[in-house]
């Protein structure tokens, strides 16, 4: 067996093995220690291999799918070795192959793998979260990523720039990424596949093959690196699953200018999908999320996960949020329906996979037949918007499937198959004769048993049915002399401490018709199954298109109920590059401030472009980070076609959106928090457009306050002279104030705060203006610092400010500061020479400020 064992091993690579032995999978070795610290289960020993006793650990199979997923989520990987005979085909081969029976082995073989990315079991998935798994290749120094649920089938295909590995991949948020052995792009935690299988042309063979058409060109024009990135999810699938591929629908293509870009440190300082914490509670989408399907939900994180960069398609998905939004009745009715309906993308994922239940295919027929209700309704409604229109005909087709599982199967069908009992009656005349034939016995066992207490007069007397006897008769001991009279016409079978049972001709015929047509009936149940789900896998593309039109809608109406719940409005985008927002709320902030009773107060923001940054000042915890915050978030709803919360927002098309928190508020991975500031802070500046819409939030205080400084300075030049982008800027340092005389699209605010009777009041209101002090001794006060503490400080700070008064402060000198050159060439030789000459000889001490700028001219004249 150990041998066996080790065979099956080898071939696991790198999984943990469940070895099945009876009822239970177990685990041995380096497994079964790993696997029972992660299950918190026995870890035993079991005989000696090479001497020492071998460790084990087990698992029920009938409720290994709850130890898979704890595994799963714990970050292993899982082959699954069944027993593929039963022990009597073992010893029947046994008995040819010439060993002894005893010495039968029954034959294993591993019949899947189970991964975080490739998981179809309803109880290992999450219904609101989509299970992504991506395939990752470079061909010729660009990227191909091909990604998919396989819980759903839906696949995308993408090109990246190898700088933008990184973010593509945040983007995706697989829970498993397959490259190709020594993928040198960094990429954590991959697992590798051989090169070989990433080939392009293998792909498109793949793909080609998989959806039974001669090209792809239907399904959009994929290049080379696709194709191969294709080819090495397709192999990998197919390894997984060893020869079972699950649901693919047609690749999509996903354009990377057909979605507005965010980087990694983007998504998750906006907390778009989970929160710092790490949870879904807190992120953006639960705050965001109204919506009564699971894959629904799903859809909502993918558009709040890629929010479009295309006018046209956001208009469309705003007009069915206005129209579902405006009316409130259609609404309600809508999702009462949408709420009924059952997982059809699932279900239907799993019966493509070969793991498909009765139930699925009930699930799938009553969701198609909801899904043409709610077409009929909605089509009887006017002024329909175009979004709606093309979804209406998606939702219908289905009449003759759904019409053959609705004769087919019962209402209900279980989720087991083995013991029959979903084909309806009515279906297949044999199948209902059969069970005919079935019922019958058991109603003649049923008279049988009376008529048996009545021949031999004990009233005790009892038919019953178990696994081992079959059907018996049974009575208590002291009855039994009477049974075992030889003319009596029973037969003896099995004596216990309380019961004596009993054979007899009559019994023996009825149980062998109810086993025979038992039999039959099952095996006709079978191939109906096997019939009734290769009819679905046929339909599968037009049953996914309708499952994610039915998804759609559900986003929409739950878009229009989030908006009407909260007041939110619709947004009004535009090619341009300016940002209106009136009465802006964080929905985040707002809804934890609602639990607790408190009030949000709305703030606008009005960027264009000449005035496209703003600086904002004013104490901690004044509010900055919430209003930075807040307007990112309300371009991201809006270009994910939902509404936002404001009284009104007018918003020009935004390509990159980027989200940079000084390093203090960041956690370190690995590198030390300055370093990552800044490393991401680069980004910004070289990727920025006059498109983009940036916030910074603190950058620059990782570090100390001259290097901060000097560092937050440069970059908010850099950002208003170079990138041109709308940004805003929260700072407390106050000296960056002085670049509004430099910097014509700066302007100066700050969050409004008061102190009131020694206390300080946060009014969390944003006003224009430097922010005339930092309130820092007040906040330390609020927060409970002790009093004697406060006054230590409060003198430390006297000394300080009067030191800074007689120096000029910590900017002295920083307005003679040219501006920051964007772009600057070298110059000419002589004429920087000479420049350089011109600054040496200056005096700064000397010069008056009028002097300074006639300077100023005078050089830029030279320049
Ligand atoms: P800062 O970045 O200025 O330190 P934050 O934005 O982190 O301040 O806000 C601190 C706290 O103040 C938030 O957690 C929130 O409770 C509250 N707050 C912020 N903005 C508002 C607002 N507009 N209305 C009401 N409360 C707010």
């Amino acid at each position: 067996m150990m041998e066996q064992y080790h065979a099956l091993k080898q071939q696991a690579e790198g999984c943990l093995l469940f070895y099945r032995m009876g009822d239970f999978f177990e685990l041995f070795f380096e497994d079964a220690k790993i696997a029972s610290g992660i299950l918190d289960i026995a870890l035993t020993a079991r005989g000696k291999d090479s001497g020492d006793p071998v460790p084990m650990c087990g698992v029920p199979v009938h409720s290994a799918e709850g130890y898979l997923a704890r595994l799963i989520k714990a970050g292993c990987r899982v082959a699954i070795a069944e027993q593929v005979e039963t022990p009597e085909e073992a010893k029947i081969r046994a008995k040819k192959e010439g060993t002894p029976a005893s010495k039968a082995l029954v034959k294993r073989d591993i019949v899947r793998f189970v991964t975080a990315g490739t998981l179809t079991e309803e109880a290992l998935l999450e219904p609101r979260r989509a299970n992504m798994l991506a395939a990752i290749c470079d061909v010729r120094g660009s990227i191909g990523i091909a990604s998919c649920d396989i819980s759903t089938g839906q696949m995308i295909l993408q090109r990246c720039d190898p700088l933008d590995v990184g973010a593509s991949l945040a983007q995706i948020g697989a829970s498993e990424i397959v490259a190709p052995d020594g993928f040198e792009h960094a990429v954590d935690d991959v697992i590798e596949r051989p090169r070989g299988d990433f080939g392009s042309d293998d792909g498109e063979r793949q793909l080609t093959h998989i959806h039974e058409v001669k090209t792809l060109d239907a399904f959009g024009d994929f290049t080379r690196e696709m194709l191969a990135a294709a080819g090495g999810l397709i192999t990998y699938l197919d390894h997984v699953g060893r020869g079972n591929l699950p649901l693919l629908l047609p690749p999509q293509l996903r354009a990377s200018d057909a979605q507005m870009a965010m980087d990694e440190a983007t998504r998750a300082s906006l907390e778009i999908l989970t929160s710092q914490q790490g949870g879904r509670a807190g992120s953006l989408v639960a705050a965001v999320d109204r919506c009564v399907t699971g894959a629904g939900a799903r859809q909502l994180a993918d558009d709040l996960a890629a929010p479009l960069c295309d006018l046209d398609a956001i208009s469309q998905r705003l007009a069915l949020v206005h129209y579902l939004h405006q009316d409130p009745l259609l609404r309600a009715d809508l999702r009462e329906v949408l709420r009924a309906l059952p997982d059809i993308g699932r279900a239907l994922g799993r019966v493509v996979a070969g793991r498909g239940s009765p139930r699925d295919l009930g699930q799938i027929r009553d969701g198609l037949a909801e899904a043409r209700r709610i077409r009929d309704f909605l089509s009887q409604k006017s002024d329909r918007p175009p979004l709606l229109e093309k979804l209406l005909p998606i939702m219908g087709g289905h009449g003759a499937l759904v019409d053959l599982m609705q004769r087919a199967l019962v209402a209900a069908p279980p989720t087991e198959r083995q013991n029959g009992g979903f084909i309806a009656e009515g279906y297949d005349a044999a199948l209902d004769e059969l069970r005919q034939v079935s019922g019958n016995a058991r109603r003649a066992i049923a008279a049988l048993e009376a008529r048996y207490r009545e021949d031999t007069g004990i009233a005790s007397l009892k038919i019953k049915h178990n696994g081992v006897l079959g059907y018996f008769i049974e009575v208590p001991p002291k009855h039994a002399d009477a049974l075992m009279a030889p003319d009596s016409g029973f037969t003896h079978r099995q004596t216990m401490a309380n019961a004596v049972r009993f054979n007899s001709l009559s019994l023996h015929e009825e149980a062998g018709r109810i086993a025979e047509a038992g039999g039959h009936a099952l095996a006709a149940e079978e191939a109906h199954f096997e019939d009734l789900t290769a009819q679905m896998v046929r339909a599968r593309q037009a049953i996914a298109a309708t499952a994610s039109a039915l998804a759609r809608l559900d986003v929409s109406a739950g878009q229009a109920e989030r908006a009407a719940e909260g007041d939110w409005c619709k947004p009004n985008i535009r090619d341009d590059t300016c940002l209106d927002i009136h009465a802006g709320r964080h929905p985040v902030v707002e809804a934890a401030l609602a639990a607790s009773g408190d009030r949000f107060v709305a703030n606008d923001c009005a960027l264009d472009i000449d005035d496209r940054l703003w600086l904002i000042g004013g104490p901690n915890m004044g509010g900055k980070s919430t209003f930075l915050r807040q307007n990112a978030l309300i371009v991201l709803l809006a270009q994910a076609g939902g509404y936002v919360p404001a009284t009104s927002a007018t918003i020009g098309l935004v390509d990159r959106l980027f989200s940079r928190v000084g390093a203090s508020d960041n956690l370190a991975r690995g590198r030390s928090t300055f370093m990552v500031e800044m490393v991401e802070t680069a980004a910004i500046l070289s990727q920025a457009t006059e498109r983009s819409f940036v916030i910074l939030d603190e950058v620059g205080r990782g570090t100390s306050t001259y290097d901060g400084l000097a560092l937050a300075w440069a970059v908010v030049e850099a950002v208003h002279e170079t990138n041109r982008c709308r940004c805003l800027f929260a700072t407390h340092y106050h000296e960056l104030a002085r670049l509004a005389d430099s910097c014509d699209a700066l302007s100066l605010h700050h969050v409004r705060a008061r102190e009131w009777k020694g206390d300080l009041v946060l009014l969390h209101e944003l006003a224009e203006g430097p922010a005339d002090r930092s309130y820092g001794l007040a906040v330390a006060r609020l927060a409970g610092i002790p009093k004697p503490v406060v006054s230590r400080a409060k003198s430390v700070l006297d000394k300080l400010e009067k030191g800074r008064a007689e120096t000029g402060g910590l900017a002295a000198g920083l307005g003679d500061l040219p501006l920051f050159a964007a772009a600057a060439e070298p110059a000419e030789e002589s004429a920087d020479a000479k420049l350089r000459e011109k600054l040496t000889e200056l005096d700064l001490d000397s010069l008056s400020p009028r002097d300074a700028l006639d300077l100023l001219y005078e050089l830029k004249q030279a320049a």
